[in-house]
């Protein structure tokens, strides 16, 4: 339908996937989120230390590795 495009075209991203997580301090990661249009974006995530992140980190990734995934 003609409107579902529209949609899709102005829809408000919802990074709600997690896909691949990076070490920045204790708390703290950079998280590449996807959204279900298959756009990604990086999320500094801080959480307090008794809640799991969402995914499990990747260690030995790079800051640039990361950017790839998320600019894929
Ligand atoms: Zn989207």
């Amino acid at each position: 339908m003609w409107w579902s495009k529209i949609i899709n075209i102005f829809h408000i991203h919802s990074y709600s996937i997690p896909i691949v997580s990076r070490y920045i301090s204790f708390n703290t990661r950079d998280i590449v989120y996807e959204c279900k249009c298959h756009k990604r974006k990086i999320i500094r995530i801080c959480k307090p230390s008794d809640i799991p992140f969402p995914i499990q980190t990747t260690y030995f990734i790079t800051k640039e590795e990361l950017e790839k995934i998320a600019n894929k």
